[in-house]
């Protein structure tokens, strides 16, 4: 299981912060997850204000 950040995101900025692997970078208009570096430890989900982090299959 990875995290993907959906369309809920508001660009806060605060996955970002709390990302204990720097994987999470802005993007087109919201957050986005580098799969290659995610551990899918939950922290971005976490401290997201929208939800927006979400558990994927790979
Ligand atoms: Fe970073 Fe953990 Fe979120 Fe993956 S699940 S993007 S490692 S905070
Ligand atoms: Fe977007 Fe949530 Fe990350 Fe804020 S914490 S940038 S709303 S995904």
């Amino acid at each position: 299981m990875k995290y993907r950040i959906n369309d809920n995101c508001i660009a806060c900025g605060a996955c970002e912060m709390n990302c204990p692997v720097g994987a999470i970078s802005m993007g087109d208009g919201k957050y986005e997850i580098d799969p290659d570096k995610c551990i899918a430890c939950g922290t971005c989900a976490s401290v997201c204000p929208m939800g927006a982090p979400e558990e994927v299959e790979e």
